[in-house]
């Protein structure tokens, strides 16, 4: 489950603002007051992760916000627990059309493998069943 976030913008200065100052100081490196954006949320943190993984095989630097906060479910509204990836203001365009192409892809028409004529949803690769890749 995915929601569309209303680009957000916060300092470093925010982010960190749990963090003892000379961690938060050497995680956040005297840029604190850059701009960062929301750039995608999730309520499950492990899709947040990927899609952060996913920006920074592109180079772009990112943070995830709220990461701990689903501690805080049941006295927050559960849609403001969620994680947040942010990125810089600068990198917020590229990044974020990086993950309206991810997402897309759950898209993808459905294949068959010609090796052993399994249907395989879109979003893989490769047969599940035999191992080899889409002809497309
Ligand atoms: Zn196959």
């Amino acid at each position: 489950m995915t929601l569309e976030v209303a680009p957000e913008t916060w300092t470093r200065r925010q982010a960190g603002s749990w963090l003892p100052a000379r961690l938060n100081e050497k995680l956040f490196q005297g840029a604190m007051e850059r701009q960062m954006k929301t750039v995608y949320s999730a309520s499950n943190i492990s899709l947040v992760s990927i899609f952060q993984g996913i920006l920074a095989g592109y180079g772009i630097r990112c943070w995830i916000k709220n990461e701990f906060l689903c501690a805080g479910i049941g006295e927050i509204p559960p849609i403001e627990c969620w994680p947040l990836l942010c990125v810089d203001d600068d990198d917020f365009e590229e990044a974020k059309r990086i993950v309206d192409d991810a997402l897309s892809d759950k898209d993808l028409p459905v294949w068959k493998c010609d090796a052993c004529g399994e249907v395989i949803e879109g979003q893989f690769t490769e047969c599940w069943n035999c191992g080899k890749r889409c002809p497309l």
